[in-house]
């Protein structure tokens, strides 16, 4: 492996200063009594879980954390996290001695569930799951008796520190949305009026788009906004939101096509005047969305430069016939700023029918992360 920073082929920088930006523009908008427990799972939403999560325990002393799985919360206690993990999906009963040799805490994801993990004999802490309206997981908060009696049980037989449910639709604006959102709300409020005398330490339903537009104090399971994305498009961001990550390629080869040639796999781009093309060594395989093909562009030198042809699994190709002084080593930007000019993950995103959350949870393992402060 190279190790010298200075060698350059495709590569993420991850502002850690935008991130504390964000987390303290986010709880500006909360009242003062609203915890936050961080969101890192899928690597932190592609920008590195474990200087992202010990970035926000040392800096602004954050010790909730919530990741999707075993394997991220191992990792992240393995990186110094002393605070509380919440592993949010599924877990297989066999590696519930992981949960507890980790001090980890697993979400019940239902009554069987449950009876599973009380069957393995381990003692682990978990929270249960509410369904309020998702259908994904959880206890059908419907049949309100039987929620209450499957938690009160179960909280005598293992060691139960919370509750939560999710919110679906929480991000968008339409008035029936909100009215749904309500009543998730209202679900999730019944079951924690009638199980208080348990006096759960962790009741939590808010997601970003939650803590913005719902708030009701407690504690906010945020993600996609500490990262400075929107949970939808049509959302507007407190002003001080900005994204963390910026991905970077470079011109690794410029030619000149003439008129009539065609770029690429399937012979999709045909050139209609002399035109110059940068090749640059990024593709699909860096999680560089195919689906931009003849679609997106990138950056150079503070203007567009649309792609041309297909985006190849290593390499895509560029139009910067109207850049001037462009040379072969040139920085190149895929994802960022330079010079007023932008483009964000969401900006991609809506290009090609997805939201943010996809764009950069998809840029792969081999793309190093680069972090400054
Ligand atoms: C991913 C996730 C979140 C964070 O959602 P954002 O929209 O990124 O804030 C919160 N809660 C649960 C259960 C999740 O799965």
């Amino acid at each position: 492996m190279y190790s010298d920073s200075n060698i350059k082929r495709s590569w993420v920088e991850v502002n850690l200063r935008k991130l504390i930006e964000n987390l303290d523009a986010y709880k500006a908008e909360l009242n003062n009594k609203t915890q936050i427990m961080a969101v890192v799972k899928a690597d932190a939403y592609g920008h590195g879980a474990q200087v992202i999560s010990n970035t926000l325990a040392n800096l602004r002393g954050l010790n909730l954390f919530a990741v999707s799985n075993i394997e991220e919360a191992i990792e992240l206690r393995m990186s110094g996290i002393t605070g509380e993990i919440l592993i949010l999906g599924y877990t297989p009963i066999v590696l519930l001695n992981e949960v507890e040799k980790y001090n980890l805490t697993q979400t019940l994801l239902s009554e069987e569930y449950a009876e599973m993990v009380y069957g393995s004999g381990i003692n682990v802490k978990c929270q249960f799951a509410i369904d309020t309206g998702m259908n994904r997981i959880g206890l059908d908060s419907s049949n309100i008796d039987k929620c209450i009696k499957i938690i009160k049980k179960y909280s005598d037989l293992l060691y139960l520190n919370g509750v939560f449910t999710h919110l679906c639709v929480a991000d968008e604006p339409k008035i029936q949305s909100c009215e749904f959102t309500r009543l998730q709300i209202q679900r999730f409020n019944t079951v924690v009026d009638k199980i208080s005398d348990l006096n759960l330490k962790y009741i939590h339903y808010m997601n970003s788009a939650g803590g913005l537009f719902h708030s009701g104090g407690g504690i906010v399971r945020l993600g996609i906004v500490l990262y400075g994305l929107k949970p939808d498009y049509k959302n507007v961001l407190p002003k001080k939101i900005q994204p963390v990550l910026a991905w970077k390629t470079v011109i690794a080869m410029i030619k000149t096509v003439e008129e009539g040639n065609t770029v690429g796999y399937g012979r999709i781009y045909q050139t209609t005047k002399r035109t110059r093309i940068a090749t640059l060594p990024t593709g699909y395989a860096d999680g560089y969305r195919r689906e931009l093909s003849n679609v997106g562009y990138v950056l150079i030198k503070g203007k567009r430069a649309n792609i041309v042809g297909r985006i190849c699994m290593d390499q895509m190709m560029v139009d910067v016939t109207d850049i001037e002084g462009v040379s072969v080593g040139d920085e190149v930007i895929l994802i960022g700023e330079d010079s007023g000019e932008h483009i964000t993950a969401d900006d991609m995103a809506r290009m090609i029918g997805t939201i943010g959350y996809e764009i950069v949870c998809g840029i792969s393992k081999r793309v190093p992360r680069k972090y400054s402060d």
